[in-house]
């Protein structure tokens, strides 16, 4: 299964990304966690991510797709990966779906987690509260749901077009949620 997870900052995507991948045997690529592991280490990758991350603004297409592709070669690959938080603008969505084209290995689907704007913000107040993630801050988090608005929102109907949408509500509990997801992928892939 090679899956898109969509939806914005708050709607549990990295959480659910973790059941799938386990209910899938397949890796989880959350380009966030690989920024922040960068970050953490102290890399060039990661000095170069920090200014973007802490403002709430995308990293650079350079450096995100390349990180990206790289990540896409390694073996743990071979059947399959869940990306989580990339792509994020469409110039991101036509540059994976030229990755993938050239390995003759196409998504099967992108799977959408949809919640209300009211709901996002108390979920993202309550997530800096127990993680305390440096962009989690209230001004910080209006500007990445600005940037969801306006560059990643319309990867969904990029994707709605290539016929690769599935859509499913980000509200109620975990384990629901899961198997709602399951239940609407196994129509469409397996
Ligand atoms: P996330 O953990 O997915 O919310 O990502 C945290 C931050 O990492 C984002 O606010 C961006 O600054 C950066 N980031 C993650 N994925 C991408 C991406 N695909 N393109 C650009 N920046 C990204």
């Amino acid at each position: 299964m090679r899956l898109v997870l969509v939806g914005p900052p708050g709607a549990g995507k990295g959480t659910q990304a973790q059941f799938l991948a386990a209910h899938y045997s397949i890796p989880h690529i959350s380009t966030g966690d690989i920024f922040r592991a960068n970050l953490k280490a102290g890399t060039e990758l990661g000095i170069q991510a920090k200014g973007f991350m802490d403002r709430g603004e995308l990293v650079p297409d350079s450096v995100t797709n390349d990180m990206v592709r790289d990540r896409l070669t390694h073996e743990d690959v071979a059947n399959g990966f869940i990306l989580d938080g990339f792509p994020r603008n469409v110039a991101q969505a036509e540059v994976l779906r030229a990755i993938l084209a050239d390995k003759r290995t196409p998504l099967h689907a992108v799977l959408e987690f949809s919640l209300a704007d009211e709901e996002i913000i108390a979920r993202l107040l309550q997530r800096a509260e127990i993680e305390n993630r440096e962009d989690d801050k209230e001004e910080v988090i209006k500007r990445r749901l600005e940037v969801y608005a306006e560059q990643t929102a319309p990867i969904i109907s990029f994707y709605r077009n290539e016929g690769l949408l599935v859509s499913v509500s980000a509200v109620g509990n975990i384990e629901d949620i899961t198997a709602h997801a399951i239940s609407a992928l196994s129509r469409v892939a397996q």
